[in-house]
């Protein structure tokens, strides 16, 4: 079975004061038949990291290359320095804002597993191209082309139309979706693509999570609003330790 994988993605959201949030979530997270892991923005990663056992810490984001003169950006091998264990990569917002195509996606998965940190590969549809009924096509292309060779990875699969705007594609959309990713992944990777976590993330609720979880080849979710505060995250993690 792959591990079920839960994943925080702050954004850019949180100063020292959110720390807090992180130690309530890792007392919770103790106890769980499931792996947290939260995503703070890159001023807390260090604290946040020296702050928790229970809940593994990832970037959000990493430069393909080692070192060298890009200002602002971070390595994977600077997040395997402050021993963070997984970083984003690809998520529909950098794809959007900072125009990241699916070879620069394949470029940080593949720095992050050099640096010896778990990539989390973030796909999605627009909302125009779920209309249009090409999802799983257009979703599917975007996930083989992002792809490293090695299969030490994590995927999440968020249609852009769910992201942040409360709406949740229905359990057959999910459904359809996971499984042609996972046959993907198979295709691709053999017997280990059954093993790679397949997380669900758009819109993810404490009130939506269970029968989310419930949906075959869902292996856990990437969170973004309700995983700010631990009141909401906790219920999140418990659903998916008791899936
Ligand atoms: C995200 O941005 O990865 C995300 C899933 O956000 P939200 O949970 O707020 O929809």
């Amino acid at each position: 079975m792959p591990r079920k994988i839960v994943a925080g993605n702050w954004k850019m959201n949180g100063t020292k004061a959110a720390l807090k949030e992180l130690l309530t979530i890792s007392i919770a997270a103790d106890d769980l038949d499931c792996t947290a892991i939260l995503c703070p923005p890159a001023t807390l990663l260090q604290q946040a990291a020296q702050s928790t056992r229970s809940v593994a810490i990832g970037g959000q984001n990493c430069h393909h290359g080692v070192t060298g003169a890009y200002t602002g950006d971070i390595s994977a091998e600077m997040l395997a320095d402050i021993n963070a264990q997984y970083v984003i990569v690809g998520h529909s917002e950098r794809r959007k804002n900072y125009a990241e195509t699916d070879v620069i996606v394949q470029a940080k998965a593949l720095a992050a597993l050099r640096a010896g940190i778990t990539p989390i590969i973030c796909i999605g549809e627009s909302l125009a191209q779920r209309e249009s009924g090409q999802a799983i096509s257009i979703v599917s292309s975007q996930l083989a082309a992002s792809l490293p060779a090695e299969a030490q990875i994590v995927i999440a699969y968020e249609p852009i139309w769910a992201i942040g705007t409360g709406i949740v594609p229905n359990l057959e959309q999910i459904t359809g979706m996971h499984d042609a990713l996972r046959k993907l992944l198979v295709g691709t990777y053999g017997t280990q693509g059954n093993y790679i976590s397949i997380l669900y993330g758009g819109s993810v609720k404490p009130s939506n999570a269970q029968e989310i979880f419930a949906v075959t080849n869902v292996n856990g979710a990437l969170v973004g609003g309700a995983s700010l505060k631990a009141t909401d995250f906790i219920p999140i993690m418990q659903a998916l330790s008791e899936s």
